[in-house]
């Protein structure tokens, strides 16, 4: 097991007196900047002039700085930029102004792991991941908790990595809740496998899967897509909440008996030696270099593709459907 810190694991004197940048102004770069800003943290944004965020963080009482101006003040440089955009940034504009000792965070280790950037031997170089979307990661902060995050240390020039990172982490407001110990290749690496095999890429082929099935066997696509999509969430929170036990609870047995003999007949060894290949892909580096190489020719695979998925009849039938249900209108 890695270790778990928390709030009496922090020293507290690690980002005294350090002054940080936070690049980027979107998701994570508006959560992080405001809950630092609130922990008592020295912050300075460094943003595009001519980007949107600009005039949503002088809205909000900031007085944003050029990427450059704000590095090259800064102790602590937070990179909280997309991460498609973050080599070019980081080769143009903060690697020439970044401080020799100063640490370099990430919130995602991709760029890092796959050497897509290459920060030198002489800055500290540490991952902090909030395990939450930034809206979250400001609320919990507000309500004096945290969500929790991982930490991994890459590079430690100065022999301070480790605990600017958690004390980085603390501010954030992430010891209220656990940070957890890991390393940049683990975090981008089960992220990624996340995203493709069972969040975002499993799930959504499975509705899509299982509406075709219904749909092409007589059913209702109006039934079909409750089935399939609607019910989703119900399950999702049951198993957020308190994981295959809470689920097993609130559901009928019938459901509970059809799920642990017809499920695996669906996932069986042939899905399985396929998310061995997505995590071998992963692993060796291959999507990382088509995805670098797809979004520098302008992401065309990724837009038609995205096109096929968004003009599926199951779209049509869910706007539609979902316009008698105002309250979902309401949690956007
Ligand atoms: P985002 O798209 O919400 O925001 C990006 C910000 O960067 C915007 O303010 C944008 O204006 C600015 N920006 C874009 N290109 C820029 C450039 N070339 N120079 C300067 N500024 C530029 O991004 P995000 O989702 O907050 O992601 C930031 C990092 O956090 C990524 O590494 C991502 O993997 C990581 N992360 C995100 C989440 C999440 O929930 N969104 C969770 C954990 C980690
Ligand atoms: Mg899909």
């Amino acid at each position: 097991m890695s270790r778990l810190f928390n709030e009496k694991d922090v020293e507290n004197n690690a980002l005294a007196q350090s002054r940080v940048a936070v690049l980027g102004y979107g998701s994570q770069g508006r959560a992080q900047a405001l809950n630092l800003s609130d922990s008592g943290l020295d912050v300075q944004l460094g943003l595009r002039p001519d980007g949107r965020s600009w005039d949503q963080a002088v809205e909000d009482g900031w007085s944003p700085r050029t990427v450059k101006d704000a590095v090259t003040d800064a102790d602590v440089v937070v990179v909280l930029v997309p991460d498609m955009s973050q080599p070019a940034l980081f080769r143009d504009e903060v690697q020439p102004n970044l401080k020799p000792g100063a640490l370099l965070l990430f919130a995602h280790g991709f760029n890092v792991h796959y050497d897509l950037l290459e920060p030198g031997g002489d800055v500290d170089v540490a991952l902090v991941a909030p395990k939450a979307p930034g809206q979250r990661v400001r609320q919990e902060y507000e309500n004096d908790r945290g969500v929790p995050a991982l930490l991994a240390v890459h590079q430690d020039a100065t022999g301070q990595a480790h605990a600017r990172a958690l004390s980085y982490a603390h501010a954030v407001g992430s010891t209220r809740a656990g940070v957890l110990e890991t390393s940049f290749a683990e975090e981008t690496e089960t992220d990624l496998f996340g995203e493709q095999a069972v969040l975002c890429g499993g799930v959504t082929e499975l509705v899509v899967a299982g509406f075709e099935t219904l749909v092409d066997a007589g059913y209702n696509p109006d039934v079909a897509y409750f089935e399939c999509l609607h019910e989703l969430k119900l399950i999702v929170d049951l198993l957020h909440e308190g994981g295959l036990a809470r689920m097993h609870r609130f559901v009928s047995d019938t459901a509970s008996f059809g799920d642990v003999t017809r499920g695996p007949k669906v996932v069986d060894d042939h899905v399985r030696a396929r998310l061995k290949s997505v995590l071998a892909e992963i692993q060796s580096g291959a999507f990382a270099a088509e995805w670098r190489e797809e979004h520098d020719e302008g992401s065309p695979k990724l837009r038609s593709l995205l096109s096929d998925d968004l003009s599926h009849p199951i779209e049509r039938v869910g706007q539609r459907l979902r316009q008698r249900m105002p309250w979902l209108k309401e949690a956007s």
